[in-house]
């Protein structure tokens, strides 16, 4: 538990916080100035406010740095727990791919601490929480608010494959919402540096890649797989694999057993087919994908 002198208890004081942290949110945008790179934080640096949720290993909470008075989201993980389930090696190199990015659509990481007992990322705020949660509220998004985050997606993967790095774990759990639903892609938990072609099986069953499920080498191509089962989960509400077990989600995954809805549109089935290809090389780059006809919706003059 974070300590209790740091957390902010009175009403008045508590909404002083959020309108202030609310107001400055909006405004904060870019301004890595705000919170200059260091390595020496402690948990005194930051005002702690309210929980922002919980995840495996611990609590996230909103918070203020002291000084600047710049909102973060602070995850506080515990240690013990890491190190008991093996996995402080791969929080360490999340850490280190996150810190290293900066992209608008790629949430950033401002640094982190320990103490004896815990570990303390410093994280962008996303101010509208999980895409997750946006999907299941509207049960499916239309064509063009699908193409306005496939497209910040592309533009994002781009970028980490531009740095070797291959996020392997596209879904929408991964992926918070800025306040103008803006992307932002984070969980770094699986991604890797693409020093070498990998057959590590890993990611989530629902969104893993033919050449994953059959533990043949990979690249960074597995990122635009996931991108084709992302935006068919977008467009259709539940991801396009799915069946009562894994066996069955394998072979529906290495058949590219795949239904389309009606509401589908052609564009958008051409445009996942292409993403949803068997053959690694053959899935449509990252580069050309803005020129797919799918995007025409987000011109100007059909809107
Ligand atoms: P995690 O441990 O990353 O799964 O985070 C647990 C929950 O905390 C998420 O499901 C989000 O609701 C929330 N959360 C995590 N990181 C942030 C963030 N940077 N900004 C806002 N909410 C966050």
């Amino acid at each position: 538990m974070i300590h209790s002198h740091s957390y902010i208890h009175s009403n008045d004081k508590e909404n002083a916080f959020y309108q202030d942290a609310y107001s400055k949110t909006k405004k904060q945008t870019y301004q890595e100035e705000d919170i200059q790179p260091r390595n020496d934080w402690t948990i005194n640096d930051f005002e702690i406010g309210k929980p922002l949720g919980c995840g495996k290993f611990g609590k996230v909470y909103m918070a203020r740095e002291r000084r600047t008075k710049f909102i973060v989201a602070l995850k506080v993980l515990d240690k013990k727990q890491l190190i008991k389930e093996k996995m402080l090696n791969q929080l360490l190199r999340e850490v280190e791919i996150q810190t290293n990015l900066r992209h608008k659509h790629i949430l950033r990481m401002y640094g982190h601490f320990f103490d004896d007992r815990k570990v303390y990322l410093i994280l962008e705020y996303a101010g509208r929480g999980e895409m997750y949660k946006l999907l299941i509220e509207k049960k499916r998004f239309t064509e063009k608010t699908t193409a306005f985050f496939m497209a910040s997606m592309a533009n994002a993967l781009l970028y980490c494959h531009s740095k070797n790095v291959i996020h392997r774990d596209i879904k929408p759990e991964n992926l918070l919402l800025g306040y103008t639903h803006d992307i932002k892609i984070s969980d770094f938990g699986w991604s890797v540096h693409a020093s070498s072609r990998r057959t590590t099986l890993c990611g989530t069953l629902d969104y893993l890649p033919p050449e994953m499920v059959q533990k043949t080498h990979y690249d960074n191509t597995v990122d635009l797989w996931c991108l084709g089962v992302l935006m068919y989960e977008f467009l259709v509400g539940q991801p396009p694999f799915m069946a009562d077990d894994k066996q069955a989600t394998f072979r529906r995954i290495t058949n590219i057993d795949i239904h389309f809805p009606d509401h589908v549109s052609e564009n958008a089935k051409d445009l996942i087919k292409r993403l949803l290809t068997k053959r690694p090389q053959d899935r449509i780059p990252l580069s050309e994908l803005s020129k797919h006809p799918f995007f025409h919706c987000l011109d100007k003059k059909n809107q």
